[in-house]
């Protein structure tokens, strides 16, 4: 007999495909969406406006199953942090901020990452598989039932006003109040896991599911730029771009996957993506590292090479690791950076740190989450980066 299939991941347009095959009328798929989505159930008896003998057909052929939490951390600050198993010896990192006026969700597609950037060290670790797109929607299902289970610390929930501000309406799912908003920066290049994180991003949008507005899940790239072409015509949502350089030769060296798609390339293609974007900007990334990227030179080079794309620029600073080499910015050259991008027309935000005591960093801690005894017993702080992808 076939395997069941996990219809977590199954995006609505999928699910409808598979309830069809089982005889059903389109509609089922909807109250099922809504059943594992919206309600967080998992056991199929439960769902009582199924017809009973659909219920049975569906703990035959199908299942439920998201990761499973090894760690589960929650900050003084709110921040929480879920370390989850994919098997294999394989974990990535789910990381909730609560904000005053938005919860925002941090999740991996890859365990791993094959682009190998010089500053991350989830590229340091190197690439053990991509996660399907049932891994990816369950880190936001697993972090709903637990804040809904446990309340967020930390925050004022977001009022439904606020969480509508879009007037597309999201928000009316009190579910997505709890975690407003989506952030593609945990482990791995979302870029090269396309399919599972589109089957993700729809569910993420669907009114039967989590009906989050697209301005409020946000891919973060490397860039992928062919896929980011795709996105724009697939399902274009908020896009933050990691730029980390202003020039080729150095983004060369720190992003390597810079030497396929060199910066003239990929500013275009966020050119192109703006014209679909639900946003009317893109957001740059830049890691702040020490004497590498960050001086005035570097300010009036990354101006003069974003001068045609609509951009916020977002500023983080470096979470440092041994084997990097390098060293994060001081405090006051971030700032006079920022000061410079700002004078230049351009507004700059510089990372918000979070979740200090529990070792909780988006798109960096994974690297080292092999080792998960490790995890426990390090002490020493990091940061983890909120602010700026809105
Ligand atoms: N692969 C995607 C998304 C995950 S990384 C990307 O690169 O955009 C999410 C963000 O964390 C990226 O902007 C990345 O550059 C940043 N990042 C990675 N390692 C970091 C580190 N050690 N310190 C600070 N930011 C880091
Ligand atoms: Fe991969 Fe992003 Fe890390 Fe680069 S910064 S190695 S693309 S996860």
């Amino acid at each position: 007999m076939d395997a069941p299939v996990d219809i977590l991941g199954l995006s609505p347009d999928a699910l409808t495909a598979a309830c069809g095959q089982w005889g059903q009328k389109p509609f089922r798929a909807r109250q099922l969406l809504r059943w594992v989505h919206q309600r967080g159930e998992s056991d199929f008896s439960q769902m009582t406006d199924l017809a009973k003998e659909f219920r049975t057909l569906l703990a035959d052929r199908a299942r439920i199953q998201a990761p499973a939490a090894l760690r589960d951390h929650t900050s003084a600050d709110g921040t929480r942090k879920w370390l989850l198993d994919v098997g294999d010896g394989n974990a990535i990192e789910t990381v909730f901020i609560p904000e005053t006026s938005r919860g925002t969700l941090c999740v991996s597609t890859q365990a791993g990452c094959a682009v190998h950037c010089r500053f991350c060290s989830t590229g340091h670790q190197g690439f053990s598989r991509n996660l399907s797109a049932h891994e990816i929607i369950g880190q936001l299902w697993l972090a709903l039932r637990a804040l809904e289970r446990d309340g967020i610390r930390g925050r004022v929930p977001v009022a439904t006003d606020d969480a509508d501000d879009d007037g597309d309406g999201s928000g009316q799912n009190p579910q997505s109040r709890l975690i407003s908003n989506v952030v593609f920066m945990g482990m791995g290049e979302p870029l090269q896991n396309y399919e599972a994180t589109l089957e993700a991003l729809r569910l993420m949008l669907d009114d039967n599911a989590y009906g989050l507005s697209r301005r409020r899940v946000t891919v973060s790239t490397s860039g992928v730029v062919p896929m980011i072409d795709r996105l724009r015509d697939d399902c274009p949502v908020a896009l933050a771009v990691s730029l980390h350089a202003p020039n080729d030769d150095l983004r060369d060296h720190l992003v390597p996957l810079n030497r396929k798609y060199p910066l003239a390339q990929l500013l275009a293609s966020c050119l192109r993506y703006l014209e679909r974007a639900p946003r009317d900007f893109v957001t740059f990334e830049y890691v702040m590292l020490d004497g590498v990227n960050d001086s005035d030179a570097h300010a009036e080079q990354l101006l003069e090479c974003v001068r045609r794309v609509p951009c916020k620029f977002n500023l983080i600073p470096f979470n440092p690791f041994p084997s990097s080499g390098l060293r994060k910015s001081p405090a006051e050259r971030v700032r006079r950076f920022a000061q410079l991008l700002s004078d230049g027309g351009r507004v700059t935000t510089i990372r918000r740190t979070r979740g200090d005591d529990i070792d909780a960093a988006c798109g960096q801690l994974a690297g080292e989450v092999q080792d998960r005894t490790r995890v426990a017993e390090r002490t020493r702080r990091r940061v983890i980066s909120v602010v700026g992808v809105q």
